[in-house]
């Protein structure tokens, strides 16, 4: 199955809902960053709710998802953006812990001493940030409890990531859901019901569930689905936006990278893809060091 989301409203509009099968581009997160099951477990979720983060967005509006429990993994960074692409990066992608059960460990590799941030850039004058206190570290809990504090939207939120034995994704997705203004209590006991009763997320998706198919689950068949859109991990790192990150170092720093007379290869951490400058470019870009100063 390829990896896409679904927008659907649900229970007259008072209900929204949004779901995504992501098994390819966490697939390809795994080989970019070679991060272990554990690490790809709780990478994986992130990027499944950052995107669906970013599908709530509108335009060239764009989102940043930070995570830091303290645990082993260290900082996991999502971006995403309206139109389905993420990329992240983890500091630590060889981590791996299991529970007692013999489950990947996600909480205990994300850690819960610490904040799920988001930062909106909805294009309009200012970013918003928000953050709010980690909760267990699984990430699912932790999206909820963001939304409920930080937007004071109640939501649901599941998200599952299966890894195989020889650590390749096996599948990958999730949902958010979102109760409007209007919303019966009815309706939201309903919800809690199907929600509570369901099987995981990554059992389901196992099972070879869509996005349309957890939208059914969730809300018995009551929903419409307003959009289809495709999912993918992208970076668009440029040669040109690596330049302007050497340029913003200054000209006394570019002097000693030149006098040190190597090429520098600066390498993109969130695609891997490799930059080199040689002493050429480094005057170059030097010369626009200077000539920016002056501006
Ligand atoms: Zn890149």
């Amino acid at each position: 199955m390829k990896d896409y989301l679904v927008k659907a409203f649900a229970y007259s509009k008072t209900v929204r809902l949004y779901a995504a099968v992501t098994t390819n581009l966490v697939e390809d997160a795994r080989k970019i960053h070679d991060t272990w099951p554990a690490a790809t477990a709780a990478f994986g979720r992130t990027l499944t709710a950052s995107l669906i983060m970013g599908a709530l967005l509108k335009g060239d509006q764009s989102v940043v998802i930070q995570i830091d429990g303290k645990g082993p993994i260290g900082k996991i960074i999502a971006l995403s953006n309206a139109r389905g692409e993420v990329k992240g990066m983890v500091s630590n992608p060889h981590v791996n812990l299991s529970t007692n059960e013999g489950k990947l460990a996600v909480g205990k590799v994300v850690g819960n001493d610490g904040f799920l941030r988001v930062t909106k850039d909805l294009k309009v004058k200012d970013i918003y940030t928000s953050s709010s206190k980690l909760q267990t570290g699984e990430i699912g809990d932790d999206f909820a409890f963001y939304f409920a504090m930080s937007e004071q939207i109640p939501s649901s939120v599941g998200l599952g990531v299966l890894v195989s034995p020889d650590g390749n994704v096996i599948s990958s997705g999730g949902f958010i859901l979102q109760v409007l203004p209007g919303v019966s209590n009815e309706t939201i006991n309903m919800l809690e019901k199907n929600i509570t009763n369901m099987k995981p997320v990554s059992d389901l998706l196992q099972n070879g569930f869509s996005p349309e198919d957890l939208i059914n689950e969730i809300t018995k068949g009551d929903y419409k689905i307003i959009e289809s859109m495709d999912v993918k991990y992208v970076c668009d790192c440029t040669l040109a936006r690596f330049a302007k990150g050497l340029i913003s170092l200054g000209e006394i720093e570019l002097q000693e990278m030149i006098d040190k007379d190597e090429i520098v290869e600066v390498i993109c951490q969130f695609c891997n893809k490799k930059y080199d400058f040689s002493i050429s470019d480094l005057r170059n870009l030097k010369l626009e060091a200077k000539s920016s100063n002056k501006d």
